[in-house]
């Protein structure tokens, strides 16, 4: 069949699923069920179970045991290595399972969603490789009665928060990394999208991670979640989701135990194109960073900074691409764009176009919802006479709306970039390396992309400076991030007396 029209078929039901604790599928009982509707189809196509507060303290319970009797800490790396590529190889052969309900709960479209999956194999592998390889510091320099050590230890029990938007990758950015060193795991998924966390659960089991190593409850925030952060138990967080949220994870913190935590919060990211790049390349790097995930993205590129020289040319060319994208069914093989994941967003998201309007931005394009007959969607936006102070120059949308601002020198577009609350990506186009490389050191975010974006792969340590949050994800920073510091100083030989 002609991959252009391939499209798969909506479940003729919905999936139950239950919560996962200590090995076991918990199925709902007398809790209450949270029914999701694909956001592109508005038909049911999840049923996951609200957690209760008591349900988090039996999974916290079970993580603490498999943490505390060493089942999986104990273990030699090699054995730890040895689940992790399993747990790959049996991702690798559930793939197309994995994304089908990734689209269904999220709206994304499904051949996306496949490459996101498949890309989550590379991070069990690699995670694997850095099971073998974490290891600590000697000094033999202390003289000859003594050697000190120093030790990474896992941290704990870890408590892993998702969000919506990318709810499998941003999940296995995270897991297998913090499995590596011997860690447990409790997950909460975000309520709209749990339903891939789950899979991954029955694919640890299978894969042979012992029984309490990584549980999930499922459910809301307020509930769930900060059940979770306000745990005596839980040794660490890595809450992944908006800004407010994130102090809300830091205050529950120092109230409770002052647990660590890793924090990967939003962005405002800027594109910085000079007159000197190759435009047309920019142009569509320009329009697949706003666009891709429907601009649900915390790397998206939503700030447009451009040469003023060509800048009107650089719009028209930015928006002849974004009118050509493919917005429609996610299960269409040949679909670009999806669906607009919750309805809070949608207002959100269209609320801001409004604002936009009313402080005085011109629309260049788009602007509306999409009617496609059902599901939430809305057309790639961009906004002209935008200036640094408007709210839609400077709050993170979360949807597919790009505003442009024009720039005279390259410090102004550097002080542009920097002009933000954010720090999480920047991406800049020229074909002039010490434009690029003098705009790479200067602007402030953890992830910088030249002539490119969203671009990268599993060893690139992720994270954001600024309110963008704290610590790093992935490649060996990722598994670092999940373990404790211990020096160990070691004397022998007798000992010189303090006391004749
Ligand atoms: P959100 O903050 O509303 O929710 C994220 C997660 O936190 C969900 O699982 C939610 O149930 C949970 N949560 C909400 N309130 C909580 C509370 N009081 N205690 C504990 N948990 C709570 O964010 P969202 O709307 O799901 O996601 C969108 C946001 O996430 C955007 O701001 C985006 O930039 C950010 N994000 C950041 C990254 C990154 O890597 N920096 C990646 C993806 C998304």
């Amino acid at each position: 069949m002609d991959q252009q029209t391939t499209r798969l078929s909506l479940p003729s039901e919905p999936r139950t699923f239950g919560f996962h604790v200590d090995g076991r599928d918990v199925p709902a009982g007398e809790r209450e069920v949270f029914v999701r509707h694909s956001p592109a189809h508005d038909v049911p196509v999840t049923r996951t179970v609200a957690c209760t507060p008591a349900d988090v303290d039996d999974a916290v319970a079970a993580a603490r045991a498999a943490f505390d009797d060493r089942r999986w800490a104990g273990l030699g790396g090699a054995d730890r290595a040895a689940v992790l590529l399993r747990a790959a190889a049996l991702l690798r052969e559930r793939v197309d399972e994995i994304a089908y309900w990734e689209t269904l709960e999220n709206g994304k479209p499904i051949a996306q969603a496949r490459g996101e999956v498949s890309g989550c194999v590379g991070m069990f592998e690699l995670a694997a490789g850095l099971a073998r390889t974490l290891h600590g510091d000697t000094f033999n320099n202390v003289g000859d009665d003594a050697l000190s050590l120093v030790m990474r230890e896992p941290v704990g029990v870890v408590g892993v928060v998702t969000p919506w938007n990318f709810p499998f990758l941003i999940l296995c950015e995270r897991v297998p990394y913090i499995l590596a060193s011997g860690n447990a795991v409790v997950a909460k998924p975000s309520e709209f999208t749990s339903a891939t966390t789950l899979i991954l659960a029955d694919i640890l089991r299978a894969a042979g991670l012992p029984a309490g190593v990584f549980n999930v409850v499922t459910g809301t925030g307020p509930t769930v979640g900060q059940a979770m952060l306000e745990h005596r138990d839980v040794d660490m967080v890595s809450f992944t989701g908006s800004t407010r949220t994130g102090r809300a994870v830091v205050e529950a913190s120092a109230r409770s135990n002052f647990k660590k935590l890793g924090l990967e919060l939003g962005g405002k990211n800027p594109q910085i194109v000079f007159a000197d790049a190759d435009l047309d390349d920019a142009a569509d790097g320009v329009a697949f960073g706003i666009a891709f995930n429907s601009g649900q993205c915390c790397v998206s590129g939503s700030r447009l900074i451009v040469e003023r020289a060509v800048a009107d040319a650089f719009a028209r060319k930015v928006a002849d691409k974004l009118a050509r994208i493919r917005t429609g069914d996610p299960l269409d093989e040949a679909t670009q764009a999806g669906a607009i994941t919750t309805e809070a967003q949608n207002r959100a998201i269209l609320d801001y176009i409004e604002k936009g309007k009313a402080e005085g931005a011109t629309l260049a394009m788009g602007g509306t919802a999409m009617d496609l007959g059902r599901g939430r969607f809305i057309a790639p936006t961009v906004f002209t006479d935008v200036t640094p102070d408007m709210t839609i120059a400077r709050d993170e949308i979360f949807g597919p709306v790009l505003t442009i601002l024009p720039f005279d020198t390259l410090d102004e577009a550097v002080e542009m970039a920097n002009d933000t609350e954010y720090g999480l990506a920047a991406s800049v186009w020229s074909k002039d390396i010490d434009t690029a490389m003098a705009v790479s050191r200067r602007v402030r975010a953890g992830r910088f992309w030249v002539n490119t974006t969203l671009a990268g792969g599993p060893e690139l340590p992720i994270g954001g400076f600024k309110a963008s949050g704290w610590g790093r994800e992935a490649g060996m920073m990722g598994v670092e991030e999940y373990t404790q510091v211990k020096s160990v100083h070691i004397a022998f030989g007798p000992r010189q007396h303090w006391i004749d």
